[in-house]
């Protein structure tokens, strides 16, 4: 176990190390961290704690602060005796001072452990958690969460279904055995306390890098979709990329009520599956397309009825193609020549690789949008914003092709 654990440990900590680098800027860095996720917690280097000690390793921490963590101080009295052994540069601080450290521009990342992850991404963690995610959502600063996979427990969904400790009164209104309070004050001392998803920016653990904030945006751009009658029951899909890997829709899941539980993370070219259910049957086709065009960040399916209806007509004339001509929406699509708009129509054959395929041979780029006989539309682009504004554009489109013909 304990050659396991040292193994996780330096796992999580390079992982960690390497995701702070990507979503921050500027070196070296200033990190906020609360009670102690260190090798006295954990073994060898420990979670959030072991990912600063890797980042100081490479020579790219300017100084910590450190949450004393009342009441039981695991801040003050082990987070500051390891940075003091590791030689990081750091200051102790009280719990309540971090958020205004984090407001007046003081801090670069929050890094915390967790002690339990939920399905959808929520975090328990030490009290006084919360308000640090908080401060750093209010003030645009990444809240990394480094915990090894045996903290997330998907049989729970939520943080709501977490039972949180309450402790002795006595923890609170004495300090080291002194009173600090009258005797017999009624105390609120909860051991932890739950930080939803939509405030983590990412969760790393050993194996994954786990995007919270996109997978929670990938869910309610679906939730939006659904809400138009684009995404009937379980249909469609939806995914971002994140540089080689992507997150995307689950199968099966009612896109009405998709939550960060509902979103897969996998391999964006490949569509194999890193973590998470199962992913959409169409993942092919999104890959496919992520594979074709190495700028391509989001991609949307959805069957809005127009669109499905001139794909369906098309298909039944033969066509591989439709052409639009002339109305001011083009643009939309941010093609060479908005007076024409071929777009292209694939078999909806049941073997979805097999449509996947033919959609990988026969794209060039000129048009990021696709229809799919009697099915539905593709489309594509660097946000997810765009990729969703441009199904709303061929929708609008096929719906005046439908009026004019
Ligand atoms: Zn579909």
């Amino acid at each position: 176990m304990l050659e396991e654990d040292e193994q996780t440990n330096r796992a999580m900590a390079a992982r960690a190390a390497d995701a702070v680098l990507g979503l921050t800027s500027r070196r070296p860095l200033r990190i906020l961290t609360h009670c102690n996720t260190g090798a006295l917690a954990a073994v060898a280097v420990g979670t959030a704690l072991g990912g600063i000690k890797e980042l100081a390793e490479r020579g790219l921490v300017e100084s910590v602060l450190a949450g004393e963590t009342r009441p039981l101080l695991q801040g003050a009295r082990l987070t500051a005796w390891e940075l003091t052994q590791a030689g990081i540069p750091f200051r102790l601080c009280v719990d309540s001072a971090g958020p205004a450290a984090i407001a007046a521009g003081l801090v670069d990342v929050v890094m915390v452990g967790a002690d339990r992850i939920t399905a959808n991404g929520d975090v328990a963690n030490k009290v006084g958690t919360y308000s640090l995610a908080v401060a750093a959502h209010r003030s645009g600063i990444p809240f990394v969460v480094v915990a090894p996979e045996s903290t997330v427990d998907v049989s729970i969904a939520d943080g709501s279904q977490i039972v949180i400790e309450q402790r002795h009164a006595d923890e609170v209104i004495a300090f080291h055995g002194h009173p600090v309070a009258p005797a017999e004050t009624p105390v609120f001392n909860p051991a932890f306390d739950v930080t939803p998803n939509d405030l983590v920016t990412a969760i790393v653990t050993e194996d994954r890098v786990w995007p919270q904030r996109p997978a929670g945006h990938l869910a309610e751009v679906a939730r939006g979709l659904y809400q138009r009658g684009w995404l009937d029951g379980t249909a469609g899909n939806l995914s971002v990329r994140i540089g080689a890997q992507a997150l995307i829709t689950a199968s099966g899941r009612s896109k009405g009520e998709l939550t960060n539980a509902d979103v897969v993370l996998v391999e964006a070219e490949t569509g194999v599956r890193i973590s998470g259910p199962k992913p959409s049957a169409e993942t092919s086709i999104h890959a496919a397309i992520y594979q074709a065009f190495p700028d391509c960040g989001a991609v949307v399916h959805a069957h809005p009825p127009y669109a499905t209806a001139v794909a369906a007509k098309a298909m039944a004339a033969g066509q591989d193609s439709v052409r639009f001509t002339d109305f001011e929406i083009i643009k939309g699509f941010g093609v060479a020549d908005p007076s024409a708009l071929d777009v292209p129509v694939f078999t909806n054959w049941s073997d979805v690789p097999r449509i996947a395929a033919e959609v990988g041979k026969r794209l060039d780029g000129s048009v990021p949008v696709l229809l799919i006989g009697h099915h539905g539309v593709t489309a594509w682009g660097p946000t997810l914003e765009i990729a969703r504004n441009r199904v709303e554009c061929i929708e609008a489109l096929c719906r005046l092709h439908l009026l004019t013909n």
